[in-house]
């Protein structure tokens, strides 16, 4: 039992034991377990770690490998759609890769066709095989040096007979190792750089040949203008120096042509040429054009013909300035480049090709072409393209020593496109060319060009044994329609001029033999038309015989009238409608009426001096207001036979005052005429001013002529006094001599328009200019809008017609541009060129005031002489000899600032001559 309590106590001591040891066993099984499960922890911590990573890792790859597609794509990419060649071959030159451009360059469907044949063979077949050589060469001369090599060459890729030049880049492609793995080339096309980089210095050596050429060109006149000052400085006496001055004046002008062409040539440059439309005539326009190229034309054997379509419509509106500068540059190279034979000038018009929005003709457009064709040098083929190009002159050899700058037709094209239209040219080297122009324009009336009044009856007898001019003239006379007989010889022209015994017997009836029909009109050359009017006066003829003389030759044969070739289709149309002005002064004699009352509306008051001047001659009464409504209270009070109505004027303007006068109760009103006055010149005004209930029309500044055709045509017969009815006229002032000169006035013109009157008009254009100078000085001051607009323009364009008025041109032309600016809104180039035109215009004023006070000291009196100067009257003699107008004016203003003892009335008896035109009476009396 002892035992067993003894087994007992050691078993429960052991089991203590053992439970303790158990214990502990099992602490630190726990913390080994909880240091398992801290690893394990750490371990899940470093997996998930892991798994983070590896997705990272493939997303990154993933990624990399969509780049490296894209860059795959892009570089195949690159190299399919690059415009330089690409050739990628390995070790043994075999091809690897091509580029598209070169499969197509060269021709090749497939790649497959070429693929990994060796870059000899490819080029053998496709390209030029002396080109392997050379790249084999620099791959070498790469390899050694480890740097791509350059090659510089032509070459025809696809064998075409294209060649193109190329810079080929010879790249050796090495791996990274340094061992040579093959080759890249490419093949970078220069074609268009080089030929770029060759029209740029191209353009640079035109500029700088232009430039020497045109020194030399404005260096030539200079030289003139110089030395010919230096004689004219040092001749004794004043007609040669006159000479020099001619010369001088000339050389100007051809000076002013080439300014003019670089100033145009820069505006197209800098693109600010302007186009600018106005109203225009353009049958004044051809005679402009034809009167400037005849006198070029007569230094040269070339026959100068004209056909214009009559049917043109006359009154177009465009810039008349810009198409005259379009013809004289065409047709002065026609002149510069053709030595004999012929230049024909052609005018027609098309219709203008549908409008583009609405599909049907342009309404009121018409194409006006113009053609001007030579027997000149014609030009190469190959010299074509470059005809229109700046700068560019060609066939230097051929043309050496013709002036020119070269940019004559680049200016004419710029021109023509500038207005919509275009310029072009065909010609046969060696036998000449013909230059068309066609420029859109608006036309603003149907009216024809020229027309003929019955054109039947105007049967014209004609003879001229140059051929060409001969064509050119029955085809302008078939164009009106008047009948022609063109004579093949002088002979037969005498005999048809006389009318003949129709011996044929008309009726067959055994009467006495018929007359042929005499011709009404006759047009002979210079030489055969005093043998003509010979016989027509011996034979007391009704024909009318009309001479043509070439260009340079004498203008007046004896009474004849004349025509200068080309003549303008309007002139011949003139002549048979017997409408010329040489026809209208004959007829048309000066008359005085006394008894005869005339109202002057304008409210400019120079310009009403102006008229009182001109019509002082004419011994009317004269009165003058410058508002339309004291127009209509005079009109009331007054009997008037003739109201001159200024048609621009502030609040009401010529048209309303008329219309008004035209309203008021009484019969008298509706007839009373009314002639407008008008500064803004052009054919089409007439009918306008017609039409607004105006009897005619008289344009500003008005001429002496048709002044005198007015008074004639609306003064009541009774009331007119043929001027040699009247004693002399001991009122007339004497002219402003010619020693006297002013800057900016053309005082010759002027004496030549108003006589004795011109220093009056010159004071009253003094007196009330000032004022409207300030006006425009304060309206531009104040800043130009809404109506001082308007206030600007009346007022300026007062001042244009005053200045014209008293010729005073240049001050005429700035205030006309000034005018036009105003109505086309430009109020900046107002603004910017105002001032000028104002001290311009002041320093006028100054000159005439500085003329006028010498004038005031002497007093304008005339001094005393025995008899008139027989000098005088020799010179008189000559001028009418040579049909001098001017000069006779120069002269008779001298004989008339005297006054004599004894002979004063053939001073009297001369100006009344002059006046009536009558030159040949005063050379016959000054015989005797
Ligand atoms: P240029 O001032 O030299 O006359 P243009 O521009 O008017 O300049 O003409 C360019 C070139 O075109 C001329 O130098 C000339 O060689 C040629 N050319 C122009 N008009 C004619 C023509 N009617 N006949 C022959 N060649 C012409």
């Amino acid at each position: 039992m002892e035992q067993q309590e003894q087994t007992g106590q050691y078993s429960v001591k052991a089991l203590r034991e053992t439970l303790a040891l158990l214990e502990m066993e099992n602490k630190r099984i726990k913390a080994e377990n909880n240091s398992f499960k801290r690893k394990i922890s750490t371990t899940q911590d470093a997996i998930d770690r892991i798994e983070v990573y590896s997705r990272a890792r493939d997303n990154l790859y993933d990624s990399l490998i969509a780049k490296n597609a894209r860059q795959k794509n892009f570089f195949s990419m690159l190299l399919k759609n690059t415009l330089d060649i690409t050739l990628m071959l390995d070790q043994n030159l075999r091809l690897i890769y091509c580029s598209d451009v070169f499969l197509t360059l060269a021709g090749i469907d497939n790649i497959g066709f070429i693929n990994n044949r060796t870059l000899h063979e490819i080029f053998l077949e496709y390209v030029e095989c002396y080109i392997v050589r050379l790249i084999l060469d620099s791959l070498d001369q790469a390899r050694k040096n480890h740097k791509p090599c350059l090659i510089d060459c032509s070459i025809d890729v696809g064998r075409r007979g294209n060649p193109r030049t190329y810079r080929i880049y010879v790249v050796p492609m090495m791996d990274v190792k340094g061992s040579f793995e093959g080759t890249l080339l490419l093949f970078h096309d220069l074609t268009e750089i080089i030929q770029a980089r060759d029209q740029a210095e191209q353009a640079n050596q035109a500029k700088s040949v232009f430039l020497a050429q045109t020194s030399h060109e404005i260096r030539t006149p200079m030289n003139v203008v110089i030395g010919m000052s230096e004689l004219a400085l040092r001749a004794d006496n004043l007609p040669k120096a006159m000479e020099y001055v001619e010369g001088i004046k000339q050389a100007g002008m051809n000076l002013l042509t080439i300014i003019n062409d670089i100033l145009d040539f820069s505006k197209i440059e800098a693109g600010t040429l302007e186009i600018k439309p106005l109203p225009y005539s353009v049958s004044s326009l051809l005679n402009d054009v034809i009167s400037m190229i005849r006198l070029r034309v007569a230094e040269k054997p070339i026959v100068f013909l004209a056909d214009v379509d009559p049917s043109v419509p006359n009154t177009l509106s465009g810039d008349e300035a810009r198409i005259r500068q379009i013809l004289i540059n065409l047709l002065t190279n026609a002149v510069k480049y053709t030595e004999t034979g012929f230049i024909r000038f052609s005018v027609r018009s098309e219709p203008a090709a549908p409008a583009a929005s609405g599909g049907a003709a342009s309404s009121g457009k018409i194409v006006l072409v113009f053609e001007v064709a030579d027997s000149g040098i014609g030009i190469r083929e190959q010299d074509m393209a470059n005809l229109f190009t700046r700068f560019t002159r060609l066939d230097m050899r051929k043309n050496y020593g013709v002036e020119g700058t070269g940019l004559g037709l680049a200016i004419t094209k710029s021109l023509c496109r500038a207005m919509g239209g275009d310029v072009s040219v065909t010609s046969v080297y060696g036998k000449g060319s013909v230059f068309t122009a066609a420029i859109p324009q608006p036309y603003l009336s149907n009216d024809p060009l020229a027309v003929l009044n019955d054109p039947v009856s105007k049967r014209v007898l004609y003879y001229d044994m140059e051929q060409l001019r001969a064509q050119s003239m029955v085809h302008t006379l078939e164009r009106l329609g008047a009948p022609v007989k063109l004579c093949g010889s002088e002979e037969e022209f005498l005999r048809e001029l006389v009318p003949q015994k129709d011996t044929a017997g008309a009726g067959g009836g055994g009467g006495p033999p018929a007359e042929t029909e005499n011709y009404p009109f006759a047009f002979a050359a210079a030489s055969l038309a005093r043998q003509a009017a010979d016989l027509i006066r011996a034979r007391s003829l009704s024909t009318v015989l009309v001479a043509l003389v070439n260009p340079g030759e004498p203008d007046t044969i004896q009474n004849i009238p004349v025509m200068v070739m080309p003549v303008s289709i309007v002139m011949v149309a003139n002549i048979l409608n017997r409408q010329t002005v040489v026809e209208r002064r004959k007829r048309r004699g000066r008359f005085i009426a006394p008894d005869a009352r005339v109202l002057v509306v304008d409210d400019i008051q120079t310009n009403l001096i102006v008229a009182q001047g001109l019509l002082a001659i004419f011994k009317v009464v004269i009165d003058i207001c410058t508002s339309g409504q004291e127009a209509i209270k005079l009109v009331q009070q007054n009997q008037y036979d003739i109201i001159f109505m200024d048609h621009m004027m502030p609040g009401m303007d010529g048209i309303e005052a008329t219309a008004a006068i035209r309203e008021l109760a009484g019969e008298q009103y509706r007839t009373l005429p009314v002639v407008a006055l008008t500064a803004n010149a052009i054919s089409g005004m007439r009918e306008m001013f017609l039409e607004k209930g105006f009897n005619d029309y008289l344009s500003k500044p008005i001429e002496m002529a048709k002044l005198n055709e007015i008074m004639d045509t609306w003064i009541p017969a009774h009331k007119k006094k043929h001027k040699s009815a009247e004693p002399a006229k001991e009122d007339e002032k004497p002219a402003i001599s010619g020693d006297y000169s002013v800057e900016g006035v053309d005082l010759a013109a002027g004496r030549e328009r108003y006589g004795g009157s011109y220093s009056e008009v010159l004071r009253a254009y003094c007196r009330h200019t000032p004022e409207l100078l300030e006006k425009l000085r304060k309206l531009a001051g104040a800043g130009l809008a809404g109506e001082t607009v308007g206030e600007y323009i009346i007022t300026v364009h007062g001042l244009k017609g005053s200045s014209y008025g008293i010729c005073a041109n240049g001050a005429g032309k700035q205030a006309e541009e000034l005018e036009y600016a105003g109505r086309s809104g430009d109020i900046a180039f107002i603004a910017a060129h105002n001032s000028r035109f104002i001290a311009d215009t002041e320093a006028v004023l100054a000159g005439l005031r500085s003329l006028l006070e010498k004038l005031a000291g002497q007093g304008e009196a005339k001094s005393r002489a025995p008899a008139p100067d027989p000098a005088l009257l020799a010179e008189m003699k000559e001028a009418c000899k040579r049909y001098k107008v001017s000069l006779m004016e120069e002269v008779l203003h001298k004989l008339e600032s005297r006054e004599y003892e004894s002979g004063g009335e053939l001073i009297v008896w001369l100006r009344e001559q002059v006046d009536n035109l009558e030159y040949d009476a005063i050379r016959e009396r000054l015989e005797q």
